[in-house]
């Protein structure tokens, strides 16, 4: 299909063919209620607006440079539900001038040192699965693309301590294969696991699939090393430090602006040889928080803990009965699961839970795993299909939880019908915690071909006022990228805007990191 190396998930064997269309068409009015429209022709590769000239660029850097067009186009867009419906109109205007790949440090130096004095903003790029505009020129003059890709491998491995030293361009399924021989797995699985990367979850402040426990990129970071136009930035390899303001804190979710991280040491760990699963049934979404509310108070951390509302569970065909699902996970070294296992179906079972499935390969949990993993590619079926399909998603204490689900929901559904005629929003729980929870909304809806972009910037707005009203954070794990900016500025203590600008000040005093993330411009 055409264009699909610019906005396709896949490799090109992957791309969407008229039969997987013509299959999907009538399951969609089916399954969701929204009709298909004829399969959108993609534009193939769009005509970009001539490189601009990027005086001096020194000869070490040359060969490391490409302005191939469809090079530049993919680097100029993430996945979010507007980049991909924009690559496939060839409606890309704002995309990086030149694509540069370093193969050193040293290579990142003298990018930052040169770009630095021909005023050339750089976009730290990794594996280009932003859904925030993270790694989009908006606006910007003669950028350049900084491809971490070939900064990619595992370096070192530290078995005493069980921590491993890994490239920042390092994809998910590298980093995994290279760990495997040493019985180690960092177990952090985003769901953009096939395309992200190692620099791209630490700059995100990435979470993974797991619900519970260390899931959150945060929790495996040793140390972390970044070239900032100032310097390089290593922090010291500790397991724990209660010496003041932590260095990786600040390059933890720095989202490109702050300096290009180059490696990191993160915490690994054996695979876990036990699995325990259950399906259950809540009567109501209320009863099925208050559950999950008690089983994390209760010290249990389970690796699955997603409540699913009753419109999501049977599209993704976990639940079909029209009541929410539960689908609970235990992982252990150990065998010993079965006292908590028998814990958490107590506390569910005394919330008013019913098990529908429970073994160590749960039906209900089974189609979950995989719809979870094959999501990106239905995404682009659906989106060629004619219909709006997004998701966004935010954190909030559970004394909130119930009032914000129920706001974003009043809130998304006028939207949807203001904009698009209707439509739907589905929500679970991706992550748990004692104190609150992660809901993570789905918005499908009939697309009006041609203004894709503007409905769902109508509807997204509608969805992140109520997100900020309702005492949520704009992001749980999607970071701020240049479209949550304005929000993520709203949430800020004032002081800590000075100081983030402050620090961005100091270590990019010429201002060339992606520009316009994270910090307003000058
Ligand atoms: C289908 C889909 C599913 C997703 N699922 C999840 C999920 O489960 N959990 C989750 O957390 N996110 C998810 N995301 C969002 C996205 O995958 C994450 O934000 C991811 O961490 C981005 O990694 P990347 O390597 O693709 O970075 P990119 O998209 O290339 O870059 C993201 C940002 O980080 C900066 N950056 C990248 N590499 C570096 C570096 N080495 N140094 C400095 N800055 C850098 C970029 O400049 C940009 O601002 C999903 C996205 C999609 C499309």
């Amino acid at each position: 299909m055409r264009g699909y190396e610019i906005w396709g998930w896949g490799d090109p064997a992957d791309a969407p063919t008229t039969a997987d269309l013509d299959a999907l068409a009538p399951l969609v009015e089916q399954t969701t209620g929204i009709a298909a429209q004829g399969a959108l022709q993609p534009a193939g590769p769009p005509e970009l607006p001539p490189s601009r000239r990027l005086p001096n660029l020194p000869p070490s850097l040359r060969d490391l440079a490409s302005q191939d067009p469809v090079s530049r186009a993919r680097h100029g867009i993430g996945r979010s539900y507007r980049d991909v419906v924009r690559a496939l109109r060839g409606d890309l205007t704002d995309v990086p001038d030149l694509v540069i790949t370093p193969r050193s440090e040293d290579d990142v130096t003298a990018v930052l040192d040169w770009a630095g004095e021909v005023g050339a903003p750089v976009l730290p790029f990794g594996g280009g699965s932003s859904v925030v505009g993270g790694v989009e020129p908006v606006g910007l003059d003669a950028a350049v693309a900084l491809d971490l890709g070939a900064l990619s491998g595992l370096l070192e491995v530290d078995a005493r301590s069980r921590s491993v030293r890994l490239l920042a361009g390092t994809l998910g399924p590298a980093a995994e294969a290279a760990l495997k021989p040493h019985g180690l797995t960092l177990r952090f699985y985003p769901q953009s696991f096939e395309r992200s990367t190692v620099g791209g979850w630490l700059a995100t402040r990435a979470a993974g699939h797991f619900s519970a426990g260390p899931t959150h990129i945060d929790d495996l970071v040793e140390s972390v090393t970044a070239i900032t136009p100032t310097g390089r930035w290593e922090s010291r390899r500790l397991p724990g430090s209660g010496a003041g303001p932590s260095p990786d804190r600040l390059l933890l979710g720095s989202e490109g602006a702050l300096g290009v991280i180059t490696e990191a040491w993160l915490r690994a760990q054996p695979r876990p040889a036990h699995r325990w699963s259950a399906t259950l049934a809540a009567p109501d979404w209320a009863s099925g928080t208050e559950a999950v509310r008690q089983l994390v108070q209760a010290g249990l951390q389970p690796s699955a803990c997603r409540l699913i509302d009753p419109g999501e569970a049977t599209l993704t065909g976990t639940l079909t009965t029209g009541k929410a699902a539960l689908v609970l996970g235990l992982e252990s070294l150990h065998a010993d699961l079965g006292s908590a296992a028998a814990a958490a179906l107590t506390i569910a079972a005394d919330a008013g839970l019913r098990v529908v499935d429970s073994d160590d390969r749960s039906g209900g949990s089974a189609s979950w795993r995989s719809s979870f993993v094959r999501a990106p590619y239905l995404r682009e079926q659906l989106l060629l299909l004619g219909v709006l399909v997004e998701t966004f998603e935010t954190a909030v204490t559970w004394d909130r939880l119930d009032g914000l689900v129920n706001q974003v929901r009043v809130a998304v559904n006028d939207a949807l019908v203001r904009v698009c005629g209707g439509g739907r929003v589905t929500c679970r729980l991706t992550h748990v915690y004692p104190d609150g929870a992660a809901p993570y909304f789905t918005v499908l809806a009939p697309s009006r071909r041609g203004s894709e972009v503007q409905q769902w910037d109508e509807v997204k707005a509608a969805a992140s006022e109520a997100i900020l009203a309702a005492g949520g954070t704009i992001t749980h794990h999607h970071a701020v990228g240049r479209d949550h900016a304005a929000h993520y500025r709203r949430q800020q203590p004032a002081p800590f805007g000075r100081a983030l600008a402050a620090a961005k000040r100091e270590l990019d005093p010429r201002g060339v990191l992606n520009p316009g993330v994270l910090i307003p411009g000058p």
